[in-house]
């Protein structure tokens, strides 16, 4: 293992970790050496991923069922998580997902509903946390925000404000946890061909392929290429960053008046 990757020793929870790329980050912080636990709604699933990583990196991977926007249950399951691996120094807030629909025809309650999920729920369940990764003097969150939050998505208002929100909190975060020794930093993802990305864009006829001709990478990335971003701002190679958020969007989406190359 590379000096700096390797997270032997440490125990990491994930949201949204029974599929798409918090699967994979579970998977790359366990092949690490991490401890992890899953959560998510959905314990079926969530198990089922939880025994595939545990069987193929020899590591204790877990599973804990928790809907992260009620707070309540955000706080009993963190404490659960930090019971149950015995000490917690890595969360990945990535439970995350968008409703569609114009800000004009947006019903408060789809607007609340967004909030809620892509900003409010870090909060909850870093906030319940936050004394378990101050305990050994080394802790890491690492929250899943959006290009969205960045460049911001027509049809998507609530994520894209919900998802710029989740990086103000990574840094004012970062300020207040910075000197207790926990880290926290941001990814920001742009096109992610994942399972229910895939079938979501099929549905609604989204041509991906063509879509990607603006990124200078000229494909959607992997959900394995955002988890090597977020495995590194977990881990001790990254141990001098903090209140960033790093993207990972297959390159800067300029426009121009001439083919350059
Ligand atoms: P995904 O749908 O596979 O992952 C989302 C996960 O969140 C699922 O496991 C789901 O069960 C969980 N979840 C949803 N609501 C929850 C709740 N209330 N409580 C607990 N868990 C809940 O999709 P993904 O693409 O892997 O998304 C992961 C993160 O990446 C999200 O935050 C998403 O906004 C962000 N992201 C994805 C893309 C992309 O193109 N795929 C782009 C930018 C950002």
């Amino acid at each position: 293992m590379i000096e700096g990757f390797d997270l032997t020793g440490r125990a990491a929870l994930v949201t949204g970790g029974g599929t798409g790329i918090g699967k994979e980050v579970a998977r790359l912080l366990a092949q690490r050496g991490a401890d992890v636990m899953l959560v998510a709604r959905r314990a079926d699933r969530l198990e089922a991923a939880a025994r595939e990583i545990a069987e193929e990196t020899g590591r204790r991977v877990a599973s804990l069922s928790c809907d992260v926007t009620d707070a309540d249950a955000a706080t009993a399951m963190v404490q659960e998580a930090a019971d149950r691996l015995g000490r917690l120094d890595v969360l990945i807030n990535n439970a995350g997902m968008s409703s569609f629909s114009a800000l004009s025809k947006m019903a408060p309650e789809l607007w609340d509903k967004d909030v809620r999920l892509n900003l409010n729920a870090a909060f909850y369940v870093s906030h319940a946390a936050i004394a378990h990764l101050k305990a050994h003097g080394n802790g890491a969150v690492v929250n899943v925000s959006s290009l969205a939050g960045i460049n911001g998505t027509v049809g998507c208002g609530a994520y894209s404000a919900a998802k710029a929100g989740l990086q103000m909190f990574t840094r004012v975060a970062a300020a207040e946890w910075g000197p207790a020794g926990v880290r926290v930093n941001c990814v920001a993802p742009g096109m992610i061909a994942t399972e229910l990305a895939k079938r979501g864009w099929a549905k609604v006829g989204f041509d991906a392929t063509d879509a990607c001709k603006v990124f200078p990478l000229r494909r959607p990335g992997t959900p394995l290429e955002v988890a090597q971003a977020i495995a590194f701002l977990a881990s001790d190679a990254a141990s001098y960053n903090t209140g960033e958020t790093l993207t990972v969007g297959g390159g800067p989406q300029l426009k121009g008046m001439i083919d350059a190359d």
